[in-house]
C-alpha cells in the first residue's frame, strides 16, 4: 500500500494532475473510466490474446552464461527486446489502443523521442485502422531516420516540433495541444509513467505483465520466485515500473533503477533526474525533474535518445524518496561498453538504454548463489549506427 497509488492519484508527495482547464474533460473521463474499462473481462481476454498472439508473450526469461561467469552471479535477461516492434513500449499500446476503442475514439495522438513509441503506437493504429498522429521534435527525426520511416510506412502521421530544443520534452508540448483542440474523438497514447493520473498508474499496469511473468519464469527455472536484484533502465520510467511492480511488496528484492549520466553527472549534459532534479511539476504530475533556479526545464541529454528525459514519473519520484528502489546512473560510453560486451559474450546486441542498466552490473559485488534479473528492454538495431561510430567498425 505504502508504494501504490491513492485515491486522488498521489503515490506520496507525487503524482496528481495538473493540467490546464481546457485539458480537464479527457483526462477526467480517462480517470472515471479507465479502471471499469480494463477491469472488464472482455478486455483482458482480448489484451491477454494481443499479447501472446501478436505481440509473441511471454517474452523469455533467459538465463545468461557467460555473463554469470563473469560477473559470479546467476544473471537472466527478461527478453522485451522479442517484442513486435522490438522493445517493452507496445505492451502499452496494445493496452491504451483497446482503450481507447471502448471510450468510442476515432484518432490517436502521441508523442515520440527515440522513436520507439510512436513505432508501436503507429503499429496498435494500424492493427486496429485508427488514425495516428506522431508528434516528434525535429532533432530526434534526424537522429531517429529509420523509425520515422517506420512510422510513415505503418500509416501514420509524423509531425515535427520544431520549438524549444526540438525533442521530447516539445513533442509532448505539441500532443497536449492537439488533445486540447480535439477532446471529442481523440485519444492520447502516453509512452511511459508520465503525465497526469492516471497515465502513470495505468501504463504501469499495462506494463506490470513484465514482472508478473518473470516471477513465474523464476519459479519454474530457479524453484525461488524472488531473486536479489532487479535491475531497468529509466527514461519515463515504463520498462522499470513493469519490472519492478510484482517485487515491490518483496521487501528483500533489491531493485535498482538505472538512468543516464550521459557525459557525467557534473558535465552539464546529463539525464540523471534523481541526482540533478529537484520537485517540481512536469508534463501534469508532480515529481522530480531537472530545473533551473526559477523552475525551467534543464534541457537533458543522453547518447540514447530514449533516456533523454529531464525527469522521472512520479512512481519512481516516490520509490527514490522513500529509499525502495535505488537509483544510480551510468555514463554514455559505460553504456556502450556494456552494449558490446553483451553482443560479444551472449550474441544479443541490446538496444542503447537498456545497455545502460547491464553497464551497472560492473559496479555491483554478488555472492556466488544471488539470482540477478536485468531487463533487457528493447534490441539495438535502431542504434547500430551510433555502436559503429563509437567503435569505428
Ligand atoms: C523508450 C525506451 C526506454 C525508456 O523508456 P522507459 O519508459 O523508461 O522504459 C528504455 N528502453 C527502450 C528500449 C526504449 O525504447
Amino acid at each position: 500500500m505504502r508504494y501504490t497509488v491513492n485515491e486522488q492519484g498521489y503515490y506520496g508527495d507525487f503524482g496528481g494532475a495538473y493540467i490546464p482547464e481546457m485539458l480537464y474533460p479527457n483526462v477526467e473521463e480517462l480517470r472515471q473510466q479507465y479502471l471499469q474499462i480494463i477491469g472488464d473481462a472482455g478486455f483482458k481476454n482480448e489484451f491477454d490474446q494481443l499479447l501472446k498472439d501478436y505481440v509473441g508473450r511471454p517474452s523469455p526469461l533467459y538465463l545468461a552464461k557467460r555473463l554469470s561467469e563473469k560477473y559470479g552471479a546467476n544473471i537472466f535477461l527478461k527478453r522485451e527486446d522479442l517484442n513486435h516492434t522490438g522493445s517493452h513500449k507496445i505492451n502499452n499500446a496494445i493496452g491504451q489502443i483497446l482503450l481507447a476503442q471502448r471510450l468510442g475514439k476515432k484518432r490517436i495522438i502521441a508523442e515520440t523521442g527515440a522513436g520507439q513509441h510512436g513505432v508501436a503506437t503507429a503499429t496498435v493504429c494500424a492493427l486496429m485502422g485508427m488514425q495516428c498522429v506522431v508528434y516528434m521534435g525535429e532533432i530526434d527525426m534526424e537522429r531517429q531516420a529509420p523509425n520515422v520511416a517506420r512510422m510513415k510506412m505503418l500509416g501514420a502521421t509524423v509531425v515535427p516540433a520544431t520549438s524549444g530544443s526540438k525533442t521530447l520534452k516539445d513533442a509532448t508540448n505539441e500532443a497536449m495541444r492537439d488533445w486540447i483542440g480535439n477532446p471529442v474523438d481523440t485519444h492520447y497514447i502516453i509512452g511511459s509513467v508520465v503525465g497526469p493520473y492516471p497515465y502513470p498508474e495505468m501504463v504501469a499496469q499495462f506494463q506490470s505483465i513484465i514482472s508478473l511473468e518473470t516471477k513465474k519464469q523464476l519459479l519454474e527455472q530457479t524453484g525461488k520466485e524472488l531473486p536479489e536484484y532487479v535491475l531497468a533502465c529509466v527514461g519515463g520510467g515504463s520498462n522499470a515500473m513493469g519490472m519492478f511492480y510484482h517485487f515491490l511488496e518483496d521487501e528483500q528484492v533489491k531493485l535498482i533503477a538505472v538512468e543516464a549520466a550521459g557525459k557525467g553527472v557534473d558535465s552539464g549534459h546529463s539525464a540523471a533526474t534523481s541526482v540533478l532534479g529537484r520537485e517540481g511539476i512536469l508534463h501534469g504530475s508532480r515529481t522530480i525533474l531537472m530545473q533551473t533556479d526559477d523552475g525551467q526545464v534543464v534541457e537533458p541529454y543522453s547518447i540514447s535518445a530514449g533516456l533523454d528525459y529531464p525527469g522521472i514519473g512520479p512512481q519512481h519520484a516516490h520509490l527514490h524518496k522513500i529509499q525502495r528502489a535505488q537509483y544510480v546512473n551510468i555514463t554514455d560510453d559505460e553504456s556502450l561498453q556494456a552494449g558490446l560486451l553483451l553482443s560479444q559474450l551472449e550474441g544479443i546486441i541490446p538496444a542503447i538504454e537498456s545497455a545502460h542498466a547491464f553497464a551497472y552490473l560492473e559496479k555491483m559485488k554478488f555472492e556466488k548463489d544471488d539470482n540477478v534479473v536485468v531487463c533487457l528492454s528493447g534490441r539495438g538495431d535502431k542504434d547500430l549506427s551510433t555502436y559503429i561510430k563509437h567503435f569505428g567498425f
